[in-house]
């Protein structure tokens, strides 16, 4: 239309206000490219369930891609990659650049852990002729969501004699499934007065194992002894062998498209591999940057963190102490000139339960990725509050690169909050802010996300790798 033809105020409203557009209305050329790169990215979700399976996923890929275990011994040149794996369950991989690592590192830094529920470490009993494992869920779920589905176990025991039994059960077509039962709406008149809290409680998320008895009138639990016979003589473990395990039940379903249009996905363990694969990916398709990379795939985020393979430990900061020994770098001059964005997700504003949002400073799916200025609750308390002025760099990166973005709060306030890696790697004195993909039913054992706001999240952390800041 004609500048003409259009009122003064319409003229002043699209010089002055903004609204973050939907992709599909703006840049409809993206969805091919969207569609291809979430094909790719629901193969690995259906393959890689646990941290553990996410980082030999990520470690195959850049093996085939050239690079090489980090070599204290070695002097690195532009160009060179190399990565480092903490105790098989966080990754960290490089390019070093061709600038003087003086002047800082550029961290995509997402987490692999998803919540799920553990097994205890003396997990297996039997009630009424019934096996079970018991289980403690690990991060925060809604226990109600997790009955009656169908649950894969994933994990690893290690032997006595210190060798690996990896598990995989429940993923393969012919493989069996294990589940949690709920009451039947008939029988829960009394369950259904609970809170939704307490709809199924920690110690009801029992695991249904198997139903035949081991065939001896003189045992006194046959049901159990059932289960560690086949357990024995298929994996060639026993009970005490537990003691040494992390076995993780993780829902059984595959990614899946979601929707008519198939413009979405829908899986488990979204949060956060959601940004973990786009940023595998943008580091894979890294060649020659201007400043070293460092794309942190880590655990215990869910959890807070915490622990040695977490980012409150300090694995990634001995990392990059290396790289600066390395090319004789002070690694406090490096650190303050570094840049971090923490790829995590936020909360996608949900139609059905507009109440816990703030439209105006929620996210939405197809609108791109969302910066998250701050997280935390109460306050902000717990959030590392990224500053005007780095906003500005990430911004003006996005802006240049043709990334779609918007901002996004999680939630409206005191509705709840949380927290990301952020605040860990702000503790490093390495600029940071959150930046990752929107997801509906977060947390759920499917959550929803959008294939143009992942294919986003590629662009963006591609962007963060080869741009100037
Ligand atoms: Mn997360
Ligand atoms: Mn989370």
């Amino acid at each position: 239309m004609a500048d003409k033809k259009r009122s003064s105020g319409k003229k002043l409203e699209a010089e002055l206000c903004w609204e973050y557009p939907h992709i599909a209305k703006e840049a409809p050329e993206q969805l091919e490219k969207a569609m291809a790169f979430a094909e790719d990215y629901k193969h690995f979700l259906s393959g890689c369930k646990t941290e553990r399976e996410c980082v030999n996923y990520a470690e195959s890929l850049l093996v085939r891609a050239g690079y090489e275990r980090f070599d204290a011994g070695k002097r690195y040149q532009a160009g060179d990659k190399v990565y480092e794996v903490n105790r098989g369950k966080s990754i960290l991989a490089t390019v070093f650049g061709s600038r003087d690592l003086r002047e800082g590192v550029r961290i995509n830094g997402a987490h692999i852990d998803s919540p799920r529920l553990d097994l205890k470490p003396n997990p297996l009993y039997e009630k009424n002729e019934l096996s079970y494992f018991k289980t403690h869920y690990y991060g925060g779920i809604r226990k109600y969501q997790w009955g009656t589905i169908p649950l894969a176990m994933h994990g690893v025991v290690i032997k006595k004699d210190f060798s690996v039994v990896n598990f995989n059960i429940g993923e393969e077509p012919g493989d069996p499934v294990f589940c949690i039962s709920d009451l039947l709406p008939h029988l829960a008149a009394k369950q259904s007065q609970r809170t939704l809290a307490d709809g199924l409680r920690g110690e009801e998320l029992n695991i249904i194992l198997g139903s035949l008895p081991y065939a001896d009138e003189e045992i006194k639990d046959p049901f159990r002894l059932e289960v560690l016979r086949i357990l024995n003589e298929r994996y060639g473990i026993t009970e005490r062998d537990f003691a040494r395990a992390e076995i993780e039940m993780v829902p059984a379903h595959k990614a899946r498209d979601v929707g008519f249009d198939r413009s979405m996905i829908g899986a488990y363990g979204q949060d956060d591999r959601v940004c973990a694969y786009p940023a595998l990916i943008a580091q894979l398709e890294c060649q020659k940057p201007l400043y070293t990379t460092v794309t942190i795939l880590t655990d215990k985020e869910e959890i807070g963190s915490v622990g040695n393979t977490g980012l409150h430990s300090n694995y990634v900061r001995d990392y990059i102490t290396y790289l600066c020994q390395n090319q004789g770098a002070d690694p406090k001059e490096v650190f303050s000139n570094s840049a971090c964005l923490s790829a995590d997700v936020n909360a996608a504003f949900d139609p059905t339960f507009p109440d816990v949002f703030e439209a105006r400073n929620a996210s939405y799916l197809n609108h791109g990725v969302v910066l998250t200025k701050y997280t935390g609750a109460r306050g902000k308390a717990g959030s590392s509050d990224a500053s005007a002025e780095f906003m500005a760099k990430v911004i003006d990166i996005m802006d240049r690169a043709g990334v779609y973005w918007q901002i996004g709060e999680l939630g409206a306030v005191d509705a709840g909050g949380g927290g990301t890696i952020a605040q860990f790697v702000a503790m490093l004195n390495i600029d940071v802010v959150d930046l990752g993909v929107p997801v509906l039913s977060m947390h759920a054992p499917f959550e929803i996300t959008s294939k143009l706001d992942l294919y986003n999240a590629y662009l963006a952390f591609k962007a963060f790798y080869q741009e100037e800041v």
